[in-house]
């Protein structure tokens, strides 16, 4: 499948849509989802065009990794969460369902089951609330 240059996410990454970042450099965007599966829950994107893992160029992915190891402590520290997961989906037969490359962050507690997948929309408030304590929290 060729990549949609009108999926969400590249929307975002040209500033065409709105959305809660918490941490942005030369080569990724990290923002909350909005849909999130556990509070907390934030995406980091490369801003290469790139369907899935295996579309993405070798440094890219590298920036990608980096981007994400550095939020997913932001997001740990700012939820205080005993547990970090981390999932990349490829492919709708994996569950993919924005068609842009992306790493979830998703915050973990013994006794909080996971929401489900992209069902859900967040309160806008405590969203852009937890964004901008996550964007304090990264170092
Ligand atoms: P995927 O299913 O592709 O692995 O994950 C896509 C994620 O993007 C889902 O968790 C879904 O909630 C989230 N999402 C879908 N549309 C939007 C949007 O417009 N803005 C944000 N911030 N997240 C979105």
């Amino acid at each position: 499948m060729a990549y949609d240059p009108n999926n969400i996410f590249a929307k975002i990454i040209r500033g065409e849509a709105p959305a809660f970042k918490v941490y942005e450099d030369a080569h990724t965007i990290a923002f909350m989802d909005i849909m999130p599966q556990a509070e907390g829950h934030t995406l980091v994107i490369p801003k290469e065009y790139a369907e899935s893992i295996f579309d993405l160029s070798p440094e890219a992915a590298a920036s990608l990794i980096k981007a994400t190891q550095k939020v997913a402590a932001a997001v740990r520290t700012a939820t205080n969460a005993p547990g970090i997961m981390l999932a990349q989906l490829n492919g709708a037969a994996a569950g993919q369902t924005v068609f842009h490359i992306h790493f979830h962050i998703i915050p973990r507690a013994g006794g909080i089951d996971l929401s489900f997948h992209a069902r859900k929309m967040a309160d806008m408030e405590k969203l852009k609330a937890l964004a901008a304590k996550i964007a304090a929290a990264v170092v």
